[in-house]
């Protein structure tokens, strides 16, 4: 057990539940190299029908899925648009760099989702001087500027403008199903505009391990090479696909409830003094808040939580605290977040 049974530090935090381990220990597995994996091809094909792609590859990671797609859309000295808070920026090690020699072009918003007019005025002209911009990459919903959504309309308007500049277009969508349980969008309508996306399964689906690529038959046969050159070909994987396969069966309804935790979070948070909060900003599992008005630094703040069993993570600025709510929150664990949290600052 951790020893923070109310872990709001990320929704990577959950264990697989009962049925999930059950699911795991009665996996019919095959050797996925060679594509005879069962449940591994029923979760590919799962994965590629609710985003509305003609296929789908099992990776490892999300990381991965990001790197592959990179790789496969983008040569050395390319640019890749996307906002300056997203994962490939800020937690991939510099992986576009190292992988595939991409540049990045980072967008500043306050929200994560920018709009076509920035997305026009970053592209490079042609001209021998410049990197030459390839792609444009939307998370959605974003994830350190506090589970942010990209609304149909949104993803529609920036698509366009990068069809017109001939740009390709990658979904990362690692917690694309919490936008579609926030907005009731079809995620194939979201990934419609986009040439490959992908999903997360170790977030708030509950997976221990685990992401799906997915995108046209081509896309998926180039993904196919390059897993391999990544080094995440497995072997017996439906060991974890079953997991996956299970998650999608059983926690996507659920998500809506890791919404309403949040909210009551958010809205708890706000009655207490020295907590800054904007509880309207709160659009899916993360939440965003201020402590300055504390007197507590960060890492006394955290410290004095620990004792109660509650546990958030710290963003880039040295006062802003996140909380993402998860399948693993015990059902009293908001109004014990939120008297601890009272108990610690007053
Ligand atoms: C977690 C995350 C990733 C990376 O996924 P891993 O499965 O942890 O490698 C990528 N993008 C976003 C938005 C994420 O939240």
């Amino acid at each position: 057990m951790s020893t923070f049974p109310i872990d709001l530090s990320s929704d990577t935090q959950t264990r697989p539940t009962p049925g999930m381990r059950d699911a795991i220990a009665n996996a019919e597995v095959g050797d996925e190299q060679k594509r005879e994996d069962p449940s591994v091809n029923r979760l590919q094909e799962m994965v590629a029908d609710l985003c509305g792609k003609e296929a789908a590859l099992f990776l490892p990671t999300g990381t991965m899925c990001n790197l592959i797609a990179h790789h496969i859309h983008c040569r050395p000295g390319d640019e890749i648009i996307l906002d300056a808070s997203y994962h490939p920026v800020n937690f991939e090690g510099g992986g576009p760099a190292v992988h595939t020699g991409a540049a990045m072009r980072v967008l500043e918003t306050e929200t994560g989702v920018f709009t076509p007019e920035q997305v026009a005025t970053a592209v490079r002209p042609k001209d021998p001087h410049f990197p030459q911009t390839k792609l444009v990459c939307v998370e959605n919903t974003t994830n350190i500027l506090g589970g942010r959504i990209w609304t149909l309309d949104a993803v529609k308007a920036v698509a366009a403008c990068a069809r017109k500049h001939g740009l390709l277009l990658h979904l990362d969508g690692a917690r694309l199903l919490n936008a579609v349980a926030a907005t009731d969008t079809a995620a194939a309508e979201y990934c419609s505009h986009f040439d490959s996306c992908w999903i997360d399964l170790s977030k708030g689906l509950g997976c221990p391990v685990g992401a799906v690529l997915a995108g046209n038959k081509e896309f998926i046969d180039d993904a196919w090479y390059q897993k391999h050159r990544f080094g995440g070909a497995m072997r017996q994987a439906g060991i974890i696909a079953a997991a996956g396969i299970y998650a999608l069966e059983h926690h996507v309804g659920r998500l809506a409830e890791d919404h309403a935790n949040a909210k009551k979070l958010a809205e708890g948070l706000a009655e207490i003094k020295g907590i800054g909060i904007d509880v309207d900003a709160v659009e899916s599992n993360i939440l965003v808040f201020d402590i300055a008005a504390t007197g507590l630094s960060r890492s006394d703040f955290f410290d004095r939580l620990g004792p109660h069993g509650v546990r958030f993570s710290g963003l880039m600025r040295p006062t802003l605290v996140r909380a993402v709510t998860h399948l693993d929150i015990p059902v009293d664990g908001v109004e014990r977040a939120l008297a601890a949290v009272r108990q610690t600052v007053e």
